[in-house]
């Protein structure tokens, strides 16, 4: 391992879980860390718990800001483990200088969102520090839910289930690159930033047979599907085409040389669902404002590969690795 912590270690690839590994789980090893889910599963399966540090810049960007950001990060990992969102903890490193109007506006976006995730804050802690220790704000939250469905796990993925994304992918990686490029866009590109609460509740009000879940944060739809082909030892098969990705994305994507699939989202989350409730998970999320494009874009398969394989449209097979390298820092 490097003497020192590169970028690249948060990047949410390759690099990143080295460090985890390497450093974190080595001295914390315990039978719940090591599940490796969005959210630790405790207090006998009752409860979810979570926790997510927001260092994004800038602070403010089309579709969403730090605030709300903070607040669905942590609230998505508690509803990707089949829980509802209850308590959150709001931490802040603000640094000296800083504008109280934009603080206030930044915890009016958390109040909002914790709102539609039914969620309150019930403690915290704000420290600033002299100006040049940090830049503006980071925000820590962690989370407690409550487990609605117990057994959603990364690690029971089978041959049985189909996988699924709930929306176009790729939106926030390129929207907080296109804002530090100072690109015009000439169509709308947003960050896709969503609290997923509801549409996880919709499908477990519907009884769809989840296996896993899982948002597409930094490293994108292609960490997720290798970290569950390694967690369930599986391979993924993807069809290539079958991305949903909008032209906005596949333009900025063009300019940074980087895959959709490896772009961070923050409102866009993996699946994997019983093949026989496939398609009726596909018409309960397309009933969301931002799902119009919910599908399934790939299978399982029981060839013990721990890989994901990329079908191209011509008929080529490539791996989709792990995103590894500096992809975007500070995008989350
Ligand atoms: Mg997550």
């Amino acid at each position: 391992m490097n003497k020192t912590v590169t970028l690249a270690c948060g990047n949410g690839g390759e690099e990143n879980n080295e460090l985890i590994s390497s450093v974190f789980y080595k001295a914390f090893k315990n039978e719940i860390l090591e599940k490796s889910e969005d959210a630790a599963i405790i207090h006998g399966g009752a409860l979810a718990f979570s926790t997510d540090s927001f260092t994004v810049s800038p602070l403010f960007f089309p579709g969403a800001d730090i605030g709300k950001l903070a607040v669905c990060g942590t609230c998505n990992d508690l509803a990707m483990m089949g829980a509802q969102p209850k308590y959150l903890t709001c931490s802040v490193i603000i640094e000296e200088g800083f504008e109280t109007r934009e603080l206030e506006r930044i915890v009016r976006s958390m109040k909002q969102e914790l709102a539609i995730n039914g969620a309150i804050v019930v403690s915290g802690d704000t420290k600033v520090v002299p100006r040049g220790s940090v830049d503006k704000i980071f925000i820590n939250t962690s989370g407690i839910g409550e487990v609605l469905k117990k057994g959603i796990s990364s690690n029971n993925i089978s041959e049985d289930d189909l996988i699924l994304v709930n929306r176009d992918i790729g939106c926030h990686g390129a929207t907080i690159f296109a804002a530090r490029e100072g690109i015009e866009m000439s169509s709308p590109l947003k960050s896709d930033c969503e609290s997923l609460f509801p549409q996880v509740k919709a499908l477990l009000d519907a009884e769809i047979k989840i296996t896993a879940m899982r948002d597409a944060t930094r490293g994108g739809v292609s960490a997720v599907l290798n970290e569950w082909a390694k967690q369930s030892n599986v391979c993924i098969e993807v069809e290539e085409e079958k991305i949903p990705v909008s032209d906005e994305v596949k333009g900025i994507c063009e300019m940074l040389g980087f895959e959709a699939a490896a772009l961070a989202n923050e409102g866009t989350f993996v699946l994997a669902v019983k093949k026989e409730d496939a398609h009726r998970a596909i018409e309960i999320l397309k009933t969301f404002e931002n799902c119009s494009r919910a599908t399934i874009i790939a299978n399982v398969t029981d060839a013990h590969l721990k890989k994901v394989i990329l079908n191209s449209s011509w008929g080529t097979k490539r791996f989709l690795d792990t995103p590894s390298g500096e992809l975007l820092p500070r995008i989350c």
